[in-house]
């Protein structure tokens, strides 16, 4: 759901108008779109890289102190 500046409330996105716009102010939310699930998996698939390579890294301390 976008959130409205404007009105400075959530809208619900069945409330949204045909052109994906606030029903009370008319605000346009193209530019805030929902975040693209292909966005989310190469988060999650960093964040799982990086704690992988902090869990060798560790590891490698462990080892060579
Ligand atoms: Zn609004």
């Amino acid at each position: 759901m976008p959130w409205c500046e404007t009105c400075e409330r959530m809208v619900a996105d069945d409330e949204l108008t045909g052109t994906g716009a606030c029903p009370t102010c008319e605000e346009q939310f193209a530019e805030r779109r929902r975040v693209p699930w292909h966005f989310k998996l190469l988060v999650v698939a960093t964040v799982g890289y990086l704690g992988w390579r902090a869990y060798q890294g560790i590891g490698w301390l462990v080892h060579h102190l």
